[in-house]
Formats: C-alpha cells, structure tokens, sequence
C-alpha cells in the first residue's frame, strides 16, 4: 500500500505538472486564412448573389473529406460541379478536382448507368476568416478558363460554430480536449478490464458512460481541429503521463475487488480536478458545457463506486486527492444527479 500511494503522488504529481506546463505552450500564430474546419460548412455567394457554392465538412471513413458543390450558368443554362477531396485537420487550403454529368434525363427516365462523369478541372479554395473566402479554378475546358472568385458567406450549418485563429484561450481549450480525450478513455479502459476480472455491473456501466464522455470530447474535437489523440487501442495511450498512471491504476485494482473500487475512485477524483483545473483556462461555452457534464458524471460515478466499496469492506471511503477533500464530502452528501438535458 504504501509503494502505491508513493506511486500515486508521483505520478498525480506529473499529471498535474503536464497540465500547468501545456497551459504555457500555446504560439500564438499569425496566419493569412483560418483552418478548413467543419464550421466553414454552408452556402457562399462567389461573387454575386446568383452563383455560389455549397460547403460540406463530411466524415467519409472516418477521414474529413471537403465537398463542394458548384452552382453557376453557361450560356444560359444552369451548371452544377461536384468535387470531393479527402483532407487532413491542420491545412489552410485544398484544392479539388471538380466533375460535371451529363447523358441521362430527368426523374422516371434517369439511368444511373448512363450518367457520363466528365473531368472538369480543379477548384482551390481558402478562407480569410469564417465568412470570406476565395476560390481560384481552373477549368480543361475553354469554355469555362480559369479566374479566381471572392466567397462571401450566406449560411451556416445551425449549431456548428466556424473558430478564426487562435488565441491564448484557444490554444487550452484545444489542448484539454486532446487530454480529456485520452483521460476519459483511461476510465473507460480500466473499467473494462476491472470488469473483466471482477464482473461487476457498476464497472461495465460506467465503462459506457465514458464511452459517450469520450465521444462528446471527439465531437468538439472535430468543431476546434484538433486531432484525435486517442490511439483506439485498450490500454494505450498517446500521453506517456496517462501511459503510466493507467498501468499504476490497473496494478493498484488487481489484487482485490476493494482496492478495484478505490483506484476506480481515484480515477473519478483525479477526473474531477482535471477537469476543473481546465475549465478556468477556458471560454468557448461549448467546451464548458461539455466539461460541466463530464463533471456530472463523474460526480455520480464516484458515488457509485465509494457505495460500492464502502459495501464491500464496511469502512469509510477516504478522499484520495487531499486538495478535493471538501468537494469530495460535499459531492458523496449529496443524491445522484440527473447530467445533460
Ligand atoms: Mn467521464
Ligand atoms: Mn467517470
């Protein structure tokens, strides 16, 4: 017990230390365009109200893939382009080949097979901030040439919020995201294993309550551009400091279902301060809504598991994490909470 709980300040000691440290590192970066993200999806007049062009940020095999649609005229007739480009989070521009159909007719007499596909050129295109942009083509056929056209925005997609480059504020949120991701899934990883050895329910349950935590991180991840910083792997991790702490944890659980329930304790509270020490650095009120939930959670699942070992060996939890003693008692005082809407 007592080379554990040396373990445990040591390693608590780190974790905390990354994230003061990572809090400093942010750069403030001074760019011509914002990042492709999924915010700048929506409908941009090029040039005049008339013409323009429809944005999608679409997941395709678990890869962003920039699509855009084309409307203009030629020779009095309506035209539509189609273009898709596979893309990574990070980049400023993106070219994409763009393609116009013909050979088939309208509703009942349109054959798929008889669509001719033709290559059209290329469109590339970037954003200045979240409602200008610029589209440069070029076209194989003369008709159309190659010119450049000025995008101004006409809509967005509702509830998705398009983020200009990046300040002080920003560089946290982002960094917590990358952390919170892979600190979830050190929940969810433990609890599977705990429930492997144990075949408590609470475990498995929690496990899928960090499983939607996890999830809800991702989805703000792909908001903000920040990688996925999750390896998919149970058990691995990208940060060295979450490396060790799972390994010390899941050392800290295997000698008896008691001591499973107090490192899944410690998890919750090491959950909570992470949390909270993040949520101060941070504005985006989506981030803090996503966080305040995480937090519920955890609230509850720290319950679940002091009840669970208090049960199990008939004495008295001990908070864990010294500084969390009063919002421990307050928390474990207090009835399970209803988290999210
Ligand atoms: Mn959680
Ligand atoms: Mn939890």
């Amino acid at each position: 017990m007592f080379t554990y709980l040396f373990l445990k300040v040591i390693i608590m000691k780190t974790v905390t230390q990354t994230i003061l440290f990572t809090g400093l590192l942010f750069a403030l970066t001074a760019t011509a365009n914002i990042q492709l993200q999924p915010g700048i999806s929506g409908a941009w007049i090029a040039g005049a109200s008339g013409q323009g062009i429809f944005v999608n940020i679409a997941r395709v095999n678990d890869q962003p893939n920039f699509v855009v649609t084309w409307y203009g005229y030629l020779n009095d007739q309506q035209i539509w382009l189609i273009g898709s480009q596979p893309f990574d989070y990070g980049i400023e521009t993106l070219s994409v080949p763009m393609t116009i159909t013909s050979g088939t007719g309208w509703d009942t007499n349109f054959v798929e097979s008889d669509v001719i596909r033709n290559a059209w050129g290329t469109v590339t295109i970037d954003f200045s901030d979240c409602n200008l942009g610029t589209m440069q083509y070029s076209s194989n056929d003369a008709n159309y040439g190659s010119g450049s056209l000025e995008l101004t925005r006409l809509t967005g997609t509702d509830g998705l919020s398009c983020h200009e480059e990046t300040g002080t504020a920003d560089s946290i949120a982002k960094q917590s995201l990358a952390f919170m991701r892979e600190e979830e899934k050190l929940a969810r990883d433990v609890y599977l294993k705990f429930n492997r050895d144990y075949g408590q329910n609470v475990f498995s349950n929690i496990a899928s309550s960090e499983q939607t935590h996890m999830d809800s991180v991702l989805n703000l991840m792909y908001i903000y551009n920040v990688e996925d910083s999750s390896t998919g792997i149970e058990g691995t991790f990208n940060n060295t400091d979450l490396q060790a702490l799972y390994d010390v944890l899941i050392d800290m659980g295997s000698s008896s279902l008691s001591d499973a329930y107090l490192a899944a304790a410690l998890i919750e509270e090491t959950d909570i301060r992470d949390i909270e020490v993040f949520s101060e650095g941070i504005e985006a009120e989506d981030i803090l809504t996503t966080y305040d939930n995480l937090l519920c959670g955890s609230r509850n699942h720290l319950r679940s598991y002091v009840s669970k070992y208090e049960a199990e060996t008939g004495t008295t939890y001990q908070v864990q994490i010294p500084e969390l003693a009063s919002e421990v008692a307050d928390i474990l005082a207090t009835a399970n909470e209803q988290c999210g809407t």
